[in-house]
């Protein structure tokens, strides 16, 4: 296209709500034949909120872990965290004194209180790799609320766990519609998330994608974006998190939500101002148009 064709479309782009930082995404974009879409905060609104918390039976002292649930949380930058973060506050749960914090990447929190007690905040995952046990009845509960698309995390001190909270995140109004679109243009749409199998699979089935793995570590999805490049792919990228950086980065044509973190919007060559996904089909065909030179 010519410097003049670009600079109208990153113009169009602009109109669209559709931030466009070099002419390189707008001459390849309408070649793009694999999206991977990130789940959380780009499906979904990012925005989760605490329904259930399940304590292990017969434990006691539920408030001060509470306070300690709380106090390793408001040290986590994780939507997830903020969550918890939110919904302890509202109950009015004052914060423990943390002596340690550390993230552990794709997995959790752990902390240690000023008296010397590790805890665990995170995934299935966490706790299996640090062999903390669950009560079967816990885990199946835990089990059924991933099945209503729920994200379930875990508190367990060093032995086992002590409650699980659910949280949800709401599918945005928009996904669906925007997936479907650029699926009849045969388009294949893939999802990657760090959340788990069970969610994973509830969401994907919500919003018509076959294509979906959980439990996905961050540098996994950039390996999956080379994969696909393997495969003779053209692979737009569109994620909102530091998490999806990495992909971002490997993909031919990038996209960050404009809602999401300012890491993923540095990396990435487009950027969704409203974070709404209608935005990723309308952004190929802005490609399409600038390079036929459809004005
Ligand atoms: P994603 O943003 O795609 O879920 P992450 O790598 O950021 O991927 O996180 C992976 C998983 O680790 C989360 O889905 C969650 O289960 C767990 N996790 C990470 N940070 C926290 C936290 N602060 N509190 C609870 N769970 C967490
Ligand atoms: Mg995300």
């Amino acid at each position: 296209a010519t410097p003049t064709a670009i600079m109208v479309g990153i113009g169009k782009g602009a109109e669209n709500n559709i931030l466009i930082k070099d002419a390189e995404s707008l001459e390849l974009g309408y070649k793009v034949n694999a999206v991977i879409l990130d789940k959380t905060g780009t499906i979904t609104e990012g925005k989760p909120l605490v329904t259930d918390i399940l304590w292990k039976d017969e434990l006691e002292n539920q408030n001060e872990y509470k306070e300690i649930l709380l106090a390793i949380e408001a040290h986590s930058e994780h939507p997830l965290a903020e969550a918890v973060v939110h919904h302890l506050k509202d109950e009015n749960i004052e914060k423990a004194e943390i002596a340690s914090f550390e993230s552990i990447t794709g997995m959790g929190v752990k902390a240690q209180t000023e008296k010397g007690s590790q805890y665990y905040v995170g995934n299935h995952k966490l706790m299996l790799e640090k062999n903390i046990q669950i009560d079967a009845s816990l885990m199946q509960t835990a089990e059924s609320l991933e099945e209503q698309a729920k994200t379930v995390i875990f508190l367990g001190n060093e032995k086992q766990v002590l409650a699980i909270l659910a949280i949800a995140d709401k599918i945005k109004e928009t996904s669906k519609k925007a997936i479907v679109t650029l699926q009849e243009r045969g388009i294949e749409v893939y999802m990657l998330t760090g959340d788990n199998y069970k969610t994973a699979s509830a969401v994907a089935n919500q919003v018509g994608i076959s294509n979906y793995k959980g439990e996905v570590m961050p540098s996994d999805k950039a390996a999956f974006v080379e994969k696909l490049q393997a495969d003779g792919k053209i692979v737009a990228m569109v994620g909102d998190g530091i998490n999806d950086s990495q992909a971002l980065a490997q993909a031919n044509v990038s996209i960050a939500m404009g809602k999401g973190s300012d890491i993923a919007m540095d990396v990435a060559k487009m950027t969704l101002i409203t974070s709404d996904l209608q935005s990723i089909p309308k952004a190929l065909e802005l490609s399409k148009r600038t390079v036929l030179g459809i004005r």
